[in-house]
């Protein structure tokens, strides 16, 4: 069975649309609407108007008092306008906006010197309007070819100085051809990309229908350059047939195709469609057939697009500040980058890629333009609040970035959409500066719903205090003594510092902060540290934890006792003096004692008279007591036998002296550690 698919694309383009309807609508207000030129390229349609007293004109001359020029939608050169306006003529412009656009950008380029190619058809009425525009000299080039050789001929000057734009309806692979050439061939060739994209939509889905068919029908006037090329894109993939009414389809074997793709100029009368379509039925008796003349009306009613209006597009080209979109309507669609998502993290390429099929919302028809404003975030927020209610519901908690601050609190981009978290919930500790959380990624539970604002007010303190009970509750299960935790410290007092294990906080004591003394904590940690804790003791009752944090293996007798011994030589370094010796360091925490009798071999009257402290001397360990935590040093031992003979009577007068001022010293040291 024969299976047919009519082009979404097919028929009039906003452009000719826009000038046949200013033609009916000059007739309907009683006037004489004259064309300069036939208003399209389709016989059909302009034989109709002629029936109606519509004349065709070839230039401003021509038209009786009575008339109103119609300059089509190719447009005219400017001297056509000085002509008009000369002669007092009446008229009215249906020259295409996308059209305007070009003759704007040729006479500002010219009017700075630069000279101006156009891609296209040199005899095309529109060719010939746009060079009508430039104050330069102009070049028209068909493809790539041209452009190549026209850049052998062209002075250098003009050369580097060239603009090229293209015709509107020129062929998009030329284009693509033809842009190659002038990055070879040309310095700094400004290339302005002015194919419109109705025609290059147009095409790509022609061709894509035409892979997949036996046949395609192409319906619209053979004297019409867009329709040619349409059959000319067409006739790559399959065969292809021009016709312009349905009277031609008696010549066709449509019995002979599985697959018939139909689709038409933008030029082409949809009532011209519609007929060829109802004779396409009543060939092959093929009730489904009607249905494309349903479906033609159903395109038609979709095209009548209004401000607020739910459509669905989909994606024909991405370009960085912008996205094309065809919502099947005659005007281009355009999505501005704003209006695509409101999430600062994500780029253009990441939301829409060519094809994609998406549901937006109309925000401005501009007819003039032919644009029409489409939203992508407006269509995708008005679903995120469906999202935003069903979590408030069911007491979901949502992933969301902070995007903006705003007065009395922040705004969180999720579900596609901004909701307010007052500064109260911005966190579960109080915020100084609200900017710190910018772009930061948050977890929140949605605590109010304004259904008539569609507005959501979010907390994120709500999720981390329910987190932290949790987290709480854990760790009162699972706490032993001995346990390791890794934790973060938050804050130093002159006593310890606090350290968050996840959720619950522990101190660890100065004293448990080091070996060696210290005078404060920050000697060891800082706020925001990550640390390795151990839990020494805990209190349920009183929520009290006490974190251990040096570790045995730097325990300092241990370390001393594994690498010194007795009658070890050592240099240590003098810390303090008592009446009865020096303490001097031997490793970071162990203080050795020097006996005053040990300082030297002659007595010492004063020891700060001998030594120094922070001087370094050499010494011998003469007795380590592990249990009382007790070195003795002495640097006596280390002198020669002679020099302790020389001085041996002086020991033995001092001797009786020094036994008891050394019970004195065991006695203070004792005591020292006592404390
Ligand atoms: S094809 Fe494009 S440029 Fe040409 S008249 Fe139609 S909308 Fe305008």
């Amino acid at each position: 069975m024969t299976e047919y698919t009519l082009a979404k694309t097919a028929g009039f383009c906003f452009g000719v649309n826009r000038a046949v309807d200013l033609v009916f609508r000059l007739l309907d207000e009683g006037k004489h609407p004259a064309t300069l030129g036939p208003i399209i390229h389709n016989p059909q349609l302009v034989e109709r108007l002629a029936g109606r007293g519509v004349r065709i004109i070839n230039s401003p001359e021509e038209a009786r008092p009575d008339e109103t020029v119609v300059i089509r939608s190719h447009g005219v050169a400017q001297e056509v306008y000085g002509q008009l306006e000369a002669l007092g003529v009446d008229y009215a412009d249906a020259t295409c906006p996308f059209v305007a656009k070009i003759h704007r950008i040729v006479r500002q380029e010219s009017g700075k010197g630069k000279t101006v190619i156009v891609a296209g058809d040199v005899r095309h009425a529109e060719v010939e309007g746009i060079r009508g525009h430039c104050q330069t000299p102009s070049y028209v080039v068909e493809d790539g070819e041209e452009l190549r050789i026209l850049a052998e001929n062209l002075s250098e000057k003009e050369k580097i100085n060239a603009v090229l734009v293209a015709q509107t309806t020129y062929h998009t692979n030329r284009w693509h051809y033809c842009n190659e050439i002038a990055k070879k061939h040309y310095t700094n060739l400004k290339i302005f990309d002015t194919i419109c994209s109705a025609t290059s939509e147009r095409q790509s889905e022609a061709a894509e229908m035409a892979a997949a068919s036996d046949l395609m029908l192409v319906i619209g006037g053979r004297h019409s350059s867009n329709t040619r090329k349409l059959q000319e894109v067409c006739q790559k993939h399959c065969r292809t047939l021009l016709i312009e009414t349905k009277d031609e389809l008696n010549g066709i074997d449509l019995f002979a195709y599985d697959k018939i793709g139909v689709t038409a100029g933008a030029s082409t009368p949809a009532d011209i469609i519609k007929e060829v379509l109802k004779t396409m039925s009543e060939i092959l008796r093929n009730e489904e057939m009607e249905d494309f003349a349903t479906l033609l009306e159903q395109s038609l009613e979709s095209e009548k697009i209004y401000n607020g209006k739910r459509v669905t597009g989909v994606v024909t080209s991405v370009a960085p500040n912008e996205v094309h979109v065809d919502i099947g309507a005659k005007q281009a669609g355009i999505i501005p980058a704003e209006e695509l998502s409101d999430d600062p993290s994500t780029k253009i390429e990441d939301l829409v890629k060519k094809g994609d099929e998406i549901e937006l919302v109309v925000v401005k028809v501009n007819d003039q333009e032919g644009i029409v404003t489409l939203s992508k975030k407006r269509c995708d927020a008005a679903r995120g609040f469906e999202e935003l209610k069903k979590a408030y519901e069911e007491e979901t908690i949502l992933d969301g970035v902070v995007t903006d601050v705003v007065r009395g609190g922040v705004l969180v981009y999720t579900c596609n959409t901004k909701i307010f978290v007052p500064a109260s919930q911005s966190s579960d500790s109080r915020v100084e500066d609200l900017n710190t959380l910018l772009k930061k990624p948050v977890r929140l539970k949605i605590i109010e719903i304004n259904e008539q604002r569609s507005r959501a007010k979010g907390s994120v303190r709500a999720v981390l205090s329910a987190e932290r009970k949790e987290k709480q509750a854990k760790f009162w299960e699972s706490v032993e003594i001995g346990k390791v935790y890794q934790g973060e410290v938050k804050s130093l007092t002159s006593y310890g510092a606090f350290v968050d294990l996840g959720g619950i906080d522990g101190m660890i004591h100065i004293t448990e902060l080091s070996w060696s003394k210290l005078k404060h904590p920050s000697e060891v940690v800082n706020p925001g540290d990550m640390v390795e804790v151990y839990i020494k003791d805990f209190d349920p009752e009183k929520k009290r934890i006490s974190l251990g944090y040096k570790k045995n293996s730097e325990n300092p007798w241990v370390i001393f006792q594994n690498d010194y011994h007795v009658d070890d030589v050592v240099k240590v370094k003098i810390v303090s003096f008592t009446a009865y010796g020096a303490f001097a360091e031997i490793i970071p925490g162990i203080d050795g004692l020097i006996h005053i009798s040990q300082i030297a071999n002659q007595r010492v009257e004063k020891i700060s008279d001998v030594l120094k402290v922070g001087q370094e001397v050499d010494a011998k360990i003469i007795e380590i007591d592990v249990d009382k935590k007790r070195v003795s040093l002495s640097m006596r031992a280390l002198l020669s036998e002679d020099e302790q003979k020389k001085d041996k009577e002086l020991d033995l007068n001092s001797e009786v002296e020094g036994v008891v001022a050394e019970k004195i010293v065991e006695e203070a040291v004792v005591n020292a550690e006592a404390e």
